[in-house]
């Protein structure tokens, strides 16, 4: 595909006007294309034409908003080849995992097509004497859409879905790093949606935007991203008062006990620790084993970490595990494993990075890290895991919600009584019992403490991106 064609779109329109960034990939670290560094007028540009949109896109039907996300569903179908040849090279996924991620969005975008037409409030009432009360949802107008690199299709479409649904119209920013299928969505969609409902300009985040976060007409911001940008945006989005859905780190903890079936964790924990090469909110990066079963499941983490095929998973499709990002992330991952090694820290395998051209990281376990490290209380974002012994369920409790996050966890263990004990005793959006991972596009997603505010995906996002108006008519009669 001839990247060029591939621009922001304001108002149905490509837009070029600004500065270039360049687009490396990171399975070669070579440049493969430019983006378009939109600036503040851009920026305006862009919300002043999805704001221009808003009325006759609210006062649509949900039945022909419906109408419209059922198509770009069917466009990210018909697609899915150019969608996941260009999410593979732009941020070293995997070619199956990029193809199974343009799935997953196209689902959520009939999820919420679905989802449009059944949202209701309460029948209306009398609580007053002479007057009729009733409850009107409503959208809340431009949304700025701001999407991280992990996972581009799938992430963008948590954000535009929802939005759309309920009548908001959209101003979206994917990530430096990973625009491209954001850009092929962008151009697909300008030919099903009315120009200005949905717009996409790229840029980088501490400009184009930051301005995005702080325009006065926006009236809601849906980060998904780091804890310290989703800081950044509350801090711009304070003046103007504006709504905030915020879905931001996770540093997941694994708790197994000691009646754990190892099989089933051996089957589930390749993916959950070293899918999107650990680039997973919900990753599993912590795990806690009952101290008689340390070596089991060191041994096995182990065992998954040196089987792992690791290269460029666009070129060979037997690779399970690609680059990270960037050579910038990946120097960041390198010093923190630097650091905890220097610090006591004992690499069983991996520990740095391969002698591979490429961002890439070796798959990496680790045992005796100390609790209040860095590598155990910040998010690594890369294949690195930790194993740590507990001694009691109050202690393994205890270890679990020991972070400021609060995004998803896994408990693993026989005893139902106390499994679900114990499920409730973490705190963490999504919790899962003898898995780890799965999400279902009908259940809400989102962060306990500093991982978030809001859900995405399920009817709770839907209603995350409205508002609610009391109308009251008098009528001069009781009943
Ligand atoms: P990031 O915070 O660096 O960037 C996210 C987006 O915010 C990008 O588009 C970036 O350009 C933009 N941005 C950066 N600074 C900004 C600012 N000052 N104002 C406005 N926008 C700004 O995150 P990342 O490195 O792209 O992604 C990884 C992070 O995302 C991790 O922390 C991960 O846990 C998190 N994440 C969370 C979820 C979730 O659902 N909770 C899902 C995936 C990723």
């Amino acid at each position: 595909m001839d990247l060029s064609t591939l621009t922001s779109v304001i108002g149905g329109e490509a837009y070029t006007t600004g500065s270039r960034l360049d687009l490396i990939e990171p399975a070669t670290n070579d440049k493969i294309g430019e983006l378009t560094d939109v600036d503040y007028a851009g920026v305006d540009e862009a919300v002043r034409s999805a704001s221009a949109s808003y009325p006759a896109w609210r006062g649509l039907t949900p039945k022909d908003r419906a109408a419209a996300l059922l198509a770009i569903a069917d466009a990210l179908d018909a697609h899915v080849d150019e969608f996941a040849e260009l999410e593979a090279r732009d941020v070293g996924k995997p070619l199956a995992d990029a193809r199974a991620e343009v799935g997953s969005a196209a689902d959520k975008y009939r999820f919420f097509a679905g989802a449009a037409r059944t949202m209701t409030t309460a029948a209306a009432g009398e609580y007053k004497p002479g007057l009729t009360s009733f409850i009107r949802r409503e959208p809340i107008g431009v949304v700025a859409a701001i999407t991280p690199w992990n996972y581009p299709m799938g992430l963008t479409s948590w954000k535009i879905a929802p939005a759309l649904a309920a009548g908001n119209t959209v101003v979206l920013k994917p990530p430096v790093e990973a625009s491209l299928t954001t850009l092929l969505l962008a151009k697909l969609a300008a030919e099903i949606l009315p120009p200005g409902v949905l717009n996409v300009i790229t840029g980088r985040g501490g400009t184009t935007g930051a301005a995005l976060a702080a325009h006065p007409l926006v009236g809601m911001v849906s980060l998904t991203g780091g804890n310290a940008t989703g800081s950044e945006v509350m801090r711009l989005a304070a003046p103007t008062v504006k709504k905030l859905h915020l879905e931001l780190g996770g540093k997941a903890p694994v708790v197994v006990f000691a009646d754990a079936d190892l099989e089933k964790f051996a089957a589930a924990i390749k993916g959950a620790v070293f899918r999107n090469s650990g680039q997973d909110c919900t990753a599993a990066t912590r795990v806690y084993v009952a101290r008689s079963r340390v070596d089991d499941v060191l041994g096995l983490l182990e065992a998954t970490a040196n089987g792992l095929v690791v290269g460029n998973g666009f070129l060979d499709p037997t690779v399970e595990m690609g680059p990270v990002v960037s050579v910038r992330h990946q120097e960041r991952i390198l010093g923190m494993l630097e650091r905890a090694q220097s610090s006591g820290a004992r690499a069983v395998t991996g520990g740095g990075r391969p002698d591979m051209a490429g961002s890439f990281i070796e798959p990496t376990v680790l045992t005796g890290v100390e609790q209040n490290s860095e590598i155990m209380q910040e998010e690594v974002f890369g294949p690195v895991v930790s194993v740590t012994p507990f001694d009691s369920d109050d202690d393994a409790v205890a270890l679990a919600n020991d972070t400021v996050y609060g995004l998803a966890a896994s408990v693993w263990t026989q005893d139902i009584d106390r499994a679900v004990t114990v499920a409730a005793r973490i705190q963490a959006g999504s919790m899962w019992i003898n898995t780890h991972g799965p999400t279902a596009a009908e259940m809400p997603f989102g962060g306990f403490k500093q991982s978030g505010i809001g859900r995405d995906l399920s009817v709770h996002a839907l209603e995350d991106h409205t508002q609610l108006k009391h109308v009251a008519i008098a009528h001069g009669q009781t009943l």
